[in-house]
């Protein structure tokens, strides 16, 4: 066994020993290939990190929930604990969950045990509260190196839209960013936990409605466009 592989090996081991890296593709393509759920038109995705919040989540489901949308979540580890709840509902309303880490720290330049201990340590706590596994990676600032895509687990999911909501919490502009680059396959990038920006997503899925798209999970998107997600590979969109 070479040196390279042996790390591996002990890379997986630990994994295994720390509640496993585990990825099953979702929604296994039949024969005929997934059915076509946009029936020809646009396909986005809203994404939405650094939640669960009670007040600010709350009211973008309800939201969503009123409008027939479904969308991702990348969550944090310990905002979990007195939301679960909350991640159940995203569940049962068929939204995609993923892990953000657990207190949203940049994941390059971890060590396997750090690593573990942000990513393994969430999927675990995620894969209790919803009794399912297979949850896709988002790590924060979108910082990826080759350590993080040889533990990642699962897919990372990166994005093509970022409005920077956080940096001025000015809905009017993040409406207009997002609907000026809006386009079919891609990913938006937007944070849960404040008013303005669940505000501005339910503003965005009104406007994008208007002109024909179909909100998705990140799933769907793939699953729509024959791409089959792989683990420590990074996507940014789906366009066609
Ligand atoms: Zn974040």
């Amino acid at each position: 066994m070479g040196k390279k592989r042996k790390i591996m090996a002990l890379a997986l081991t630990m994994a295994l020993l720390l509640g496993g890296a585990r990825w099953r593709e979702p929604g296994a393509v039949t024969a005929d290939g997934p059915a076509d759920i946009g029936a020809g038109r646009p396909l986005i995705a809203l994404t939405f990190d650094d939640g669960p919040r009670r007040s600010t989540t709350t009211q973008l489901l309800d939201g969503l929930a009123q409008r027939g949308v479904t969308a991702t979540f990348f969550l944090i580890g310990e905002q979990v604990e007195g939301n679960e709840d909350i991640i159940r509902r995203m569940d049962a309303e068929g939204h995609q969950l993923g892990v953000h880490t657990w207190d949203h720290v940049q994941l390059t330049g971890l060590g396997p045990r750090d690593f573990y201990a942000q990513v393994e340590r969430t999927r675990s706590l995620l894969a209790q509260t919803v009794g399912r596994e297979s949850f896709a990676l988002r790590p924060p600032y979108g910082m990826v190196d080759n350590g993080v895509k040889k533990r990642s687990g699962a897919p990372i999911i990166l994005w093509s839209i970022d409005p920077t909501d956080w940096d001025d919490k000015n809905t009017q502009r993040v409406v207009a960013e997002v609907a000026a680059q809006a386009g079919d396959g891609d990913i938006i990038l937007l944070h849960d936990i404040y008013p303005t920006s669940v505000e501005a997503a339910l503003q965005i899925v009104d406007i994008l409605h208007a002109r024909g798209f179909l909100f998705v999970t990140v799933e769907e998107l793939a699953s729509q466009r024959h791409v089959a997600l792989e683990p420590g590979e990074t996507y940014c969109d789906f366009h066609p």
